[in-house]
């Protein structure tokens, strides 16, 4: 089967239909009208077997998170997500593969209104490549160098759960058994198979967030990067980051070590000032988003904990190391900064 036959058959016309775009798939290249007053943002994540995701994935569990992680650095910025263009690296053309793989990818798209409007597919080993765009209103996109001493660090959501679902199916592969999970643990699982960005929330805190990043590699990682690229330090009391029921109740002790340093949450850790706190608990009610502020910025540099005595922070900064050691999927990472 042709190249273009298969796009064809499986992409083309299935994410959202936009106005703005006057030329789709079907040519050399898209061509794009951006509003007058808008900025385009851009990004691109890959997905490679054996790196980001389990040999024998589902998947329609591909479709959506190839999709997904790429919303979520968009969501960072505040952007609304437009346009993709998708490139395939396949070992054998299989229907049902792609058909798995192109309902769920679609059905995201559609939902957070993203135009495919290019394509590649070759043959090789498993990956997948997109690059997404977005608009946000002139200089109105969130960065993460731009948190101020005094601003709070906030949260969404609850953070560990999907490195929890890893680990989970990690264990379940090495068993080479299916079945037998309980709710929680599957629960755990459907948080790293599809992961929800925070495309909504990115868009609402628009002027009301001063900084802005999403959480991939981690809460302590991510939030440390953040504070960074702002020349700011903050202390970040353990006991205030949010966790799940599910979370707590399969992993207990070892939830908070999944919080900090797992990966693959995308939610959003952003910072605003004071001012805003009354707007941020507003927006969150409306999105029904869980908003938790986990600390202050303050001068200085670095994300300490605390509420941890001495020989617990001695451990977890030996885990910390153990745990990015151990996992092959993150060292050949490439994510822009
Ligand atoms: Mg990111």
């Amino acid at each position: 089967v042709l190249e273009s036959e298969l796009i064809e058959r499986y992409f083309v016309g299935r994410g959202a239909r936009r106005a703005d775009v006057a030329l789709g798939i079907g040519d050399d290249a898209a061509v794009l009208r951006v509003p007058r007053g808008a900025q385009l943002i851009l990004t691109t994540d890959a997905l490679v077997e054996g790196v980001h995701f389990l040999p024998r994935t589902a998947p329609r569990s591909l479709g959506h998170r190839a999709l997904a992680v790429n919303l979520s650095d968009l969501a960072a910025m505040g952007a609304d997500p437009s346009w993709m263009v998708l490139s395939l690296v396949l070992p054998e053309s299989d229907a049902a593969w792609l058909r798995g793989f192109s309902a769920s990818m679609n059905a995201l798209a559609r939902r957070e209104r993203v135009a495919l409007v290019g394509g590649n597919l070759s043959r090789g080993p498993l990956s997948i490549t997109i690059a997404l765009a977005g608009l946000a209103p002139h200089g109105a996109a969130l960065r993460r160098d731009e948190a101020r001493v005094g601003d709070d660090l906030y949260v969404s959501g609850t953070l560990g759960d999907a490195a929890a679902g890893l680990e989970l199916l990690r264990r379940a592969a090495r068993r080479a058994t299916a079945g037998g999970a309980s709710g929680a643990q599957l629960q755990l699982q459907r948080r790293f198979e599809y992961p929800s960005a925070r495309v909504a929330l990115g868009r609402a805190l628009r002027g009301v967030a001063s900084a802005c990043i999403d959480v991939s590699d981690g809460l302590y990682v991510d939030a440390a990067r953040l504070l960074r690229a702002s020349g700011c330090g903050a202390d970040l009391e353990i006991e205030s980051v949010p966790l799940s029921r599910a979370l707590r109740s399969v992993f207990g002790a070892q939830a908070v070590r999944f919080a900090l340093t797992g990966g693959e949450d995308y939610e959003l850790c952003f910072t605003a000032a004071p001012r805003h706190a009354v707007a941020v608990s507003r927006l969150g009610q409306r999105l029904g988003v869980r908003l938790t502020r986990i600390a202050r910025v303050r001068r200085g540099s670095g994300l300490t904990l605390t509420g941890l005595d001495a020989k617990s922070v001695t451990q977890f900064s030996a885990s910390l190391f153990d745990h990015f050691g151990s996992r092959p999927r993150r060292a050949p990472r490439h994510r822009s900064r």
